[in-house]
Parts: structure tokens; sequence; C-alpha cells
């Protein structure tokens, strides 16, 4: 049992699940068609800021077939458009406690049905989380609404744990039957996420690649990576950041990225390639950050 002890700060939990609604809401209302996402991203990013906190992750702004993990790159020019299904995925954060929570805008007016079935199928997957249910009950109640609804839920992608300083912590929550009995525990902070899409039901990397998190200390003597790696330390410590966020400060996207190879080089750089559904179905999603009761479980991003 690794969560006899979770020392949680549940009014500070709940303060950040606040901050993170209210962004996500904002952030919501900001996705139009025509729209800058570079826009969108850093302005989502200032309301968390405006608000004490910081960000816990760059916003994440996928369109399509893009399951999570874009974010603006540095002067992105990509404009949201009218055929477009939009994942708004965000989360703040203060101190060692964090925020994660998604919604869809449908720009298209095509997909409702499936943005429903995301939306219907979180709320079913809450319905069963408690202390003691089994991470596998909770995918095949997912699985079972959403291919009753036609589509199929993705496989590789579901919820977490969140533990202090750690987003994607422990145990993996599938969208699907994948045969783990692991119980959920009472006290337990999770992030419920379902991912339904009108493809094959999977996400593979693409070659985009614009969130980073830095886990550990690397003894470089170039001095433009240690002065880069010290940046990081002190902004976002083992915490993802952005390219777009270091572009601030270092002018040139070679130089970050020929920095950011360099401490890859000494294992210490986790990369987050932005995930596309592997047969280009539309990916929908839905997350709330809840913690674990008894007998139910409270939202804390609303
Ligand atoms: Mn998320
Ligand atoms: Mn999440």
């Amino acid at each position: 049992m690794h969560h006899d002890n979770h020392e949680y700060d549940y009014e500070k939990l709940k303060e950040v699940g606040k901050i993170s609604y209210e962004a996500l809401q904002y952030a919501k209302g900001l996705v139009k068609a025509g729209a800058s996402v570079l826009e969108v991203c850093e302005k989502a990013e200032e309301f968390i800021r405006g608000k004490g906190m910081v960000p816990a992750f760059p916003v994440n702004l996928s369109i399509n077939e893009g399951a999570a993990h874009y974010t603006a790159t540095i002067n992105d020019q990509l404009r949201f458009s009218d055929k477009d299904l939009v994942k708004v995925d965000l989360g703040a954060r203060s101190g060692d406690v964090l925020g994660d929570c998604a919604v869809c805008v449908d720009l298209s007016g095509k997909y409702g049905k499936l943005i429903e079935t995301a939306e219907q199928t979180l709320e079913s997957a809450l319905s069963k989380v408690r202390a003691g249910a089994e991470l596998n009950s909770i995918g095949r109640e997912v699985e079972q609404l959403a291919k009753r609804n036609g589509f199929q839920p993705i496989r590789n992608l579901g919820g977490h744990a969140i533990e202090r300083e750690e987003l994607h912590a422990s145990i993996f929550i599938p969208n699907y039957d994948n045969g783990d009995t692991t119980k959920l525990e009472e006290g337990q902070v999770v992030a419920i996420e379902t991912f339904i899409t009108t493809g094959e039901g999977s996400v593979t990397d693409s070659d985009i690649v614009q969130i980073f998190q830095k886990t550990g200390a690397a003894s470089t003597r170039s001095p433009e990576t240690r002065k880069m790696a010290e940046s990081i330390d002190n902004q976002y410590k083992t915490y993802p950041f952005a390219i777009r966020w270091l572009s601030k400060e270092f002018a040139s996207e070679f130089g970050i990225r020929k920095a950011l190879n360099e401490l890859n080089s000494f294992g210490v750089i986790e990369s987050f390639p932005a995930l596309v559904e592997r047969s280009r179905g539309i990916v929908a999603q839905a997350e709330k950050e809840v913690i674990v009761e008894k007998d139910s479980c409270t939202v804390v991003t609303k």
C-alpha cells in the first residue's frame, strides 16, 4: 500500500481545484473559430497567474484527432476553424498541490454525440469512484457506454492518481476493462478522464514535441545549457514546461532544443509528444479531479 499517508492539504487542493475550474471555463469561452491557439494558451495561463497560482503544466489545446499534449509553439500561427473539436486541458498549481481538468468545445456543430458520450462516460465513471472500487470496473463502465453510443474508448490514455509534486502518479485508471483490480483508497486524489473516439481507440506519438519535464540534476560544462537548467530548476522545478515558456528568456528555439538535448543525454529530461489517434479518428475528452471518499467522491475541479 503506497497510500498509507497521503499528507494532503485538502483545503489547498480545493482552492487549486476551484481556480483550475475557473480557468477552464475562461479558456473554454476563448475557443472560437478564428481565435489564435497561442493567444488562448497564454491568456489561460495568465488567468491562473492572476489568481496567485501557476499553471501545473502548459495549457493543452488538442484539436480533432489530436488527443493530448499539444500546446502552442513559439509564434504559433495556428487558428481554430469552424470544423474543429477542441480539447481544453489545464490545471493550476499552488506549491506542490496540482489541479487537472478538461472539457471539449465543438466549433463544428457536428460532434455533439461524441462530446456528450465523453461527458456521460466521465459522470458514469465518477459514480463508481469510492474507496475499494477496482480500477478495471471503472474502465468497464466507460467502455460499455462508449460502445453503446457507437464509439471506442481510447485504451492507452486514462485517469491517474495525483500526488503532491506528481501529476501522473502510481495508478492508471483505464477507459476499458484492462483486468487491473487494484482498489482505490480513501483519501486518494485522482483525475478521472475519459477519451472517446470515432476511430480505432488508441493514440500514438506525433513528431510535435513542445512539453518537457526536468527530473533531476545534470553536471554539464556548457554554460548555455547550465544557464537553462538553472532557469528550469528555479521556475518549473520538476513540473512540466513548454518550449514557449523558455523562449521568454532564451531567444532561439534552436538553442533551447540544443540545451534540452544535452540535458536529455544525462537522462534528466522527459518529453511529452503531442498524441494523435492512430487511425485519425476524432477524439473527445472529459476530465475532473476528485478526492476518493468512503462511499463516493468529491469533485475538486468545480
Ligand atoms: Mn488533464
Ligand atoms: Mn489528467
